[in-house]
């Protein structure tokens, strides 16, 4: 056989396992069976083409963007959006999914030592190393990541604003939990959930538990000092 036949009939196999791999598309999208349809996105690079934006509810997302997406039970998740595909069923109806890498959330790491978990604030996310393929009825719109510094000084929070301080990797933190920034005289990292107070002088945060006030006095003072400060 000479090298042309040989890849005259290489590229007839080629062309013959896309059309197959289409009309297994096509059928799986018929039969709205994304999971089928997710499983070869996943392993078949031949399927999809890519596009730098969708528009999905009058919104238009970016490759790159953050998104709160829609969970089970009402749980809202948070994740990046990497990849937006689309592919054609036989009518030509254009089929959007996204790829997306998710955040970890605070309800999700309910393994980890309480110790952890008490410092850990519910608008915590922390960036993994898994990725899927969803449809894109699933996202409720743009999420904003804010760093731990900027999550503290801003003023107006809304549902759709988190804050990260470390990645969630293999079941590990990084940076790891005892190099994360502390705070007050109990010297652990700040939950943004709890009570503090500022201290005037040196503006650090403390603990209200910690320096045994209680809310309402809290509100009463005109200011703090801690107790380092008034020596
Ligand atoms: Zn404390
Ligand atoms: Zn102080």
């Amino acid at each position: 056989m000479s090298v042309s036949q040989e890849q005259k009939i290489s590229s007839t196999q080629t062309l013959k396992d896309d059309q197959n791999l289409q009309c297994q598309i096509q059928n799986f999208i018929r039969k709205k069976d994304f999971k089928s349809v997710i499983r070869i996105l996943h392993t078949n690079k031949k399927s999809r083409i890519n596009y730098q934006k969708l528009k999905y509810e009058n919104q238009i997302y970016h490759v790159g963007q953050n998104l709160c997406i829609r969970g089970d039970n009402r749980s809202v998740y948070v994740a990046k959006l990497i990849k937006i595909v689309k592919l054609l069923d036989n009518q030509n109806n254009c089929i959007p999914f996204i790829k997306v890498q998710w955040f970890t959330r605070k309800t999700e790491l309910m393994d980890l030592q309480k110790d952890y978990l008490d410092c850990i604030s519910e608008n915590e996310v922390f960036k993994t190393n898994q990725f899927d393929y969803i449809e894109i009825e699933r996202i409720i719109g743009l999420a904003i990541i804010l760093s731990y510094e900027e999550y503290d000084h801003i003023e107006e929070l809304n549902d759709n604003i988190f804050f990260m301080r470390a990645s969630y990797i293999d079941g590990k933190l990084f940076p790891s939990f005892d190099q994360w920034k502390k705070i007050c005289v109990c010297q652990r990292p700040a939950n943004p959930d709890l009570k503090y107070i500022l201290c005037e002088m040196c503006q650090q945060w403390f603990h209200l538990k910690c320096i045994g006030l209680h809310q309402d006095q809290a509100k009463k003072l005109n200011k703090y000092i801690c107790s380092q400060c008034q020596n």
